[in-house]
Parts: structure tokens; C-alpha cells; sequence
């Protein structure tokens, strides 16, 4: 138990020895330790050689050198001065004309020997080639012939002019010196050592240089004094000695970690700043993209319902509704394609074109639009036009249109209204008011004539009843007088007879009474009734009958009535010359017609002479006798018949009123 103890003791002890500072001080003889005190010795500093030996952004003398110079001091607890000196050219020109100086961090050479002592090397550091991200050196064949940079009066400066002596190379002050060079493009490499380069490369953030191989030639650094102070050179000696490898290493693990953590610190810190920004960004671009299809889907949606509204509306429209451009077709409504009697398609492909769908006297307005909108001249929004559907009716057009910019011109949107309804209702509309005025004007007319036809026969019938009571008048007179009477009597007859007629016509009273008849006998007897009568007037009246069968089978009161009013009418309206009555049939037909060498109708009468109450000479005069119905009377019957009646006639000329009508329909 004792000797557990013991140990225990004396292990604790080496432990706490082991780490106890200044415990390994190296022990210097009086001699020593007065020279040291009694001379002022330089450490030589001031160049920048990072990490080796340098001045930070803080002014602070730092570096594995300073460190390793710090143990040294620590070994003999003695602080010596610093000499600051421009660079590494300037601490070497100054090392050769001084004796009490020391410098930390320098290797051995043939040239440096000729007048500096160094201590055996306290760190290895291998020299590399640095070069651009893109250059294509790699290897120290590469630098053949290349322009390469180092530190004036390095050591591998010197070992490069004697090794390779195919280099061109172009000394720099400092190191950093060096690498902006490369930067720039002056130089194609530098040649460095490794710690260095890393070191440098990170501290200024440097990402587009590339360290290559090594090119054999290690910098084994020791610290170094003056060849005339061999005192300064055997303590110095005394004490490196005496620093452990570990100790060294650890200083030498410090640089080298502080450059790794230094590169890869801010490394990281770029790459996450990167990395943020690519996810801010992708989030931002992905939440801008949702909501733009988003909103693009709304649109479109919107786009997509309004112009199905639109269509909808168009489609449906109780209106055609057209839009075209350069006398083409762009869209028609269905009502457009159904207006006009064509499909949609065929206007669409051009099929049937602007020229197929108006009337010939509208193209020239049409035209004169398409002339004015190329020049682009204003145009009333509104114009008339006829239009010209498939089956060739023609259509009363009002076309309301807008324009629209399409391609380099402008398009034409219009909308048509079919007025052709309104337009025959207001034609028919207009036709029967002037008919109700004609038919006013015709009756007041007729009331004149009626009682003209009334009185005149009256007043004979009065008159010359009166004379036949006197007794003073002879036989012969007697007899003309009650001749007159009796033709006054058969004139209002006719009159009240016509009266009756045309007033069952216009009720709808007369029916058809339907019998076999014998033509030529009742042409005979109505050929000798109204012969006297022509021959009063010096009238040829002449039968011109030409039918083999004289039976046809009609309603003999209206045939009569027909041809006797025709007969009267052309005795009536002749002075002189001839009347011809003509009859022939056909298989299915009879053709009649009454023609004189009369007074003629005007042309301007002829279109309504078979109406009633129309008479040519109207109030003018009453050359003739007569109620006006006769021939609106014979126009009634020909038609129930189911015939046909016309009339030709000139003024002056004479007239011939033809007609036709089945004889065996019934
Ligand atoms: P009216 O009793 O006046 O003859 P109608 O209806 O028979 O009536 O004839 C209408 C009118 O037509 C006549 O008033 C007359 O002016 C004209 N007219 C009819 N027949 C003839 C004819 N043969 N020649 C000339 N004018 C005629």
C-alpha cells in the first residue's frame, strides 16, 4: 500500500513536472547571460511572410516564426528588441552588414553560409507550384519556359536559378505580391511554399488558383545569426536544442489548423449564404410562379367564361351578327348563316362571299364602305342595304357596324336587322291606306253618280207621266213618251240591280247555280238584244262564234251578266265602227272576249277598272250613262267562274276585254 502510494505520488509528480512552464529552461553560464544583457540584439522583422512572420491588420507581430522565437526567449527569459525592416531583400542586405541580429524562419543555402550560422531547422515546409483555376500547368514540366515568380532572395529562388534554369523567372517582393500577379495574368506561376499559398488563398478568400505538385525543394527553416557573432550562434544552438519536435509541432498545428479553419470557416460561410440564397430564391420563384399560374388560371378561366358568354349571346341573337375584314368572312352567327339560306361554313371558307349576299343595286355601297375604310375616311355607323338570300328573295337590310383593329387594317363588326316584315307591312300599310282614300273618294263618287242614275230616270218617269195626262197631244208622241218612260224605268232598274248585285258579291251572298247551256242559242238572243241598240248608234255589231259543241255546263245568270255588261259597256263607250263578240273553246277552256272601236281607257286606269265605283271619266262629266259597278261586277263573276278577264285598250282606240273560263269544271 505504501509503495502504491508512492508511485501514485511520483507519477502525479512527472504528470505536473511534465506541463510545469520553464521546468525544460536551458541553463546559461554567467558569461552568456551577461553578453546577452549586455548587447543589444535585433530580432530582424517587418517583411510579410504569412503565417511565417508578419505584422496582422491589427500591427501585431505574428506567425509560426514569432511563436517559435517566443519559446526560444521563454528558454532564456530575456526579451530582445525588434528591428523592422522594409522586406525580405532589405532583412537580407541588412543581415549581411550586422553582427547582433537574429533571424527566425530562414533556411540554409550555399550563399546565405558565406555569412550566417544557422541552427538545425525547426520546420519543413515543401514548395509548390501555384497557378490560375484555368491555366494548364500542373507539373514542373509545365513551368518550362514560363514566366514564374518568387520572392527576391528567397531560398528557392536561389535553388530554382540553379535547377531550372529553363524558367523565367520574374522575382516579386512579397509572396502576396506574387499571387496578385497571377491574378492578373503577368505571370503564369508562382512557386511558394505550401503553408503560405493555403494560407493566403484563404485569408483573401481566393477561389480561382490552384495549388499543383511540389516541386522538391523543401524549406527547411532555422533561425540564423550573423557569422561574426559566434557567442549569439552557441547560446542560440543551446537553446533550440532543447525545444522539444513536440513543441514545435504544436506551433506549427496551430497555423496550419488556424488556415483550415479560417478557409473552411468562411467557406462554409459562403456556401451557406449560397445555399440560403438558391432556397430563398427557389421559394420565392416557386411562390411567385403559384401565384402567377394562379392568377393566369383565373384569368383564363375569366377569358375563357366571358368569351363563352360572348358567343353564347352572339349565337343566340335574334340578330345576324357578322364580323369581317378585306371583304372576308372572319365570323358569322348562326342567325346570319340561317338569314341569308347558307351555312356558316361556306362563309367562313369563303365560299359564298359579300358579293353573293347583296342585291346588285346595294354593291356600289357596299363597295363605296370598303373603298372609305382602306383610306381610312369616317363612315356612318348605320346604312341601308338589300340583301339577296339563297333562293334569290330579296331582303330589306339595316346594318349597324363598329370597328375593330385587326392585323394592319381595320375589321368590320356590324349587326343586321331584318326590316324586309316591316318593310312589306309598311308597303301593304301605305297600299291600303291610299286604297281606303281611292275607295273614299270612289264612293263619294258613287253616292254622286247614284243619285244622278236615280234622279235622271226618275225625273222622266215623272215628267213625261205628267205630259201623257194632257189631252192636247198626238198618238205618235203619246207612244214616244211612254217609250221613254219604260227606258227610264229599265235604267233605275239596272241600277237598283247592279245595287244588289255587287252588295251580295261584297257579302258573300251569291252562290254558283250550275246547268248544262246551249251556247249558241243564248249568243243569238243576246246578239239580238243588243243589236237595235248598236244600230242606234250607227254601231256594226258582230257574232263571231266558233264553236262546234254549243253545250258547256256554267251558271247561265252570271255568264249572261257578264257578257251583256261587256256588250252594254262597249255599245255605251262607242260613237261608231264595229263591235265584235267572239266565242271558241277548247278542250277545257272558253274563250270569250268584246272588242269595239270605242273611246278607250287611259293606261293609267286600266290597272284598277275592274274595282268598283270606278268610273274613267269619274265627276269630270257624265257623258255616259252608268252606276260604275258593271265591271267589278263582271271581274266578281268571271273569278267565281274560276276564270280569268283582262283588258287591252288605247285611248281613242277602242277596247277588248278577253276573257276565259273552264266550261266543264263543275
Ligand atoms: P259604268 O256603269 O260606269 O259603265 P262599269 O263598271 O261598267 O261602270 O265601267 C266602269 C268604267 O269603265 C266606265 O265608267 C268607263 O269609263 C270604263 N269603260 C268600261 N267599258 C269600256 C269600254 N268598252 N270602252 C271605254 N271605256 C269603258
Amino acid at each position: 500500500m505504501f509503495i502504491k502510494v508512492i508511485l501514485l505520488n511520483i507519477l502525479i509528480g512527472l504528470f505536473i513536472f511534465s506541463y510545469l512552464p520553464g521546468q525544460n529552461k536551458v541553463k546559461l553560464s554567467n558569461s552568456e547571460y551577461n553578453y546577452l544583457r549586455n548587447t543589444n540584439i535585433e530580432i530582424l522583422a517587418g517583411y510579410q511572410a504569412p503565417p511565417n512572420s508578419y505584422y496582422n491588420e491589427e500591427g501585431k507581430h505574428v506567425g509560426i516564426c514569432v511563436d517559435y522565437l517566443e519559446l526560444v526567449t521563454e528558454q532564456i527569459n530575456i526579451t530582445f528588441s525588434k528591428k523592422k525592416l522594409q522586406d525580405w531583400d532589405t532583412t537580407i542586405s541588412y543581415a549581411k552588414n550586422h553582427k547582433d541580429f537574429i533571424i527566425t524562419g530562414i533556411a540554409k543555402t550555399p550563399q546565405r553560409e558565406k555569412y550566417l550560422l544557422f541552427t538545425e531547422p525547426f520546420i519543413r515546409m515543401p514548395n509548390v507550384i501555384l497557378t490560375n483555376n484555368n491555366s494548364d500547368i500542373y507539373t514542373l514540366k509545365d513551368l518550362h519556359g514560363k514566366r514564374v515568380s518568387t520572392v527576391k532572395n528567397y531560398a528557392v529562388t536561389e535553388f530554382l536559378r540553379k535547377k531550372h534554369k529553363d524558367l523565367i523567372i520574374q522575382e516579386v517582393i512579397t509572396d502576396y505580391d506574387g499571387i496578385k500577379r497571377l491574378i492578373n495574368g503577368e505571370i503564369d506561376a508562382m512557386v511558394i511554399n505550401q503553408l503560405s499559398a493555403s494560407y493566403i488563398i484563404s485569408e483573401k478568400g481566393l477561389t480561382n488558383l490552384r495549388i499543383c505538385e511540389e516541386i522538391g525543394y523543401t524549406n527547411k527553416l532555422c533561425i540564423a545569426v550573423s557569422n561574426k557573432n559566434p557567442q549569439l550562434f552557441q547560446i542560440l544552438s543551446k537553446v533550440t536544442n532543447s525545444i522539444s519536435d513536440k513543441e514545435t509541432q504544436k506551433i506549427y498545428s496551430k497555423w496550419a489548423n488556424l488556415t483550415r479553419v479560417k478557409f473552411s470557416s468562411k467557406l462554409r460561410y459562403i456556401i451557406l449564404i449560397i445555399i440560403v440564397i438558391i432556397i430563398v430564391s427557389y421559394i420565392g420563384t416557386w411562390y411567385w410562379l403559384s401565384s402567377m399560374k394562379r392568377l393566369v388560371f383565373i384569368k383564363t378561366q375569366e377569358i375563357r367564361d366571358s368569351e363563352s358568354k360572348y358567343r353564347e349571346l352572339v349565337e343566340n341573337s335574334y340578330d345576324a351578327i357578322f364580323v369581317q375584314y378585306k371583304g372576308k368572312f372572319l365570323m358569322v352567327n348562326n342567325k346570319f348563316a340561317e338569314l341569308f339560306g347558307y351555312t356558316k361554313e361556306q362563309f367562313i371558307n369563303g365560299e359564298i362571299k359579300i358579293e353573293d349576299i347583296t342585291a346588285p343595286d346595294s354593291m356600289q355601297i357596299i363597295n363605296d364602305r370598303l373603298e372609305k375604310i382602306e383610306r381610312k375616311e369616317p363612315l356612318s355607323l348605320q346604312y341601308n342595304i338589300n340583301g339577296i338570300t339563297s333562293d334569290h328573295k330579296k331582303l330589306n337590310l339595316t346594318i349597324s357596324v363598329s370597328y375593330i383593329p385587326h392585323e394592319d387594317g381595320s375589321a368590320t363588326q356590324g349587326i343586321i336587322h331584318n326590316m324586309t316584315e316591316q318593310f312589306n307591312k309598311e308597303k301593304e300599310l301605305r297600299i291600303a291606306k291610299e286604297r281606303a282614300e281611292e275607295s273614299d273618294c270612289l264612293k263619294s263618287a258613287f253616292l254622286a253618280n247614284m243619285s244622278h242614275e236615280i234622279r235622271t230616270p226618275m225625273n222622266g218617269i215623272l215628267g213625261f207621266s205628267e205630259i201623257l195626262k194632257s189631252s192636247d197631244i198626238s198618238e205618235s208622241e203619246r207612244i214616244q213618251f211612254i217609250d221613254i218612260i219604260q227606258e227610264s224605268g229599265n235604267r233605275m232598274l239596272n241600277t237598283i240591280n247592279d245595287i244588289i248585285d255587287i252588295s251580295k258579291i261584297h257579302a258573300g251572298q251569291v252562290s254558283l247555280s250550275m246547268s248544262e247551256i246551249n251556247l249558241k242559242e243564248e249568243m243569238n238572243s243576246l246578239y239580238n238584244f243588243f243589236k237595235p241598240l248598236a244600230e242606234k248608234k250607227n254601231i256594226k255589231l258582230v257574232l263571231d262564234y266558233n264553236c262546234s259543241d254549243p253545250l258547256i255546263i256554267t251558271d247561265l245568270t252570271k255568264f249572261i251578266s257578264i257578257l251583256s255588261n261587256l256588250i252594254k259597256n262597249a255599245i255605251n263607250y262607242s260613237n261608231q265602227g264595229e263591235i265584235e263578240i267572239h266565242l271558241c273553246k277548247d278542250e277545257n277552256q272558253l274563250l270569250a272576249w268584246v272588242k269595239d272601236t270605242g273611246i278607250g281607257i287611259p293606261e293609267d286606269r286600266l290597272s284598277n277598272i275592274f274595282e268598283r265605283f270606278t268610273q274613267v271619266n269619274g265627276n269630270n262629266s257624265r257623258l255616259v250613262q252608268g252606276s260604275g259597278l258593271g265591271l267589278a261586277i263582271v271581274h266578281s263573276y268571271v273569278h267565281m267562274l274560276a276564270g280569268k278577264i283582262e283588258v287591252e285598250s288605247k285611248l281613242g282606240v277602242g277596247s277588248k276585254f278577253v276573257f276565259t273560263i273552264p266550261w266543264r269544271t263543275f
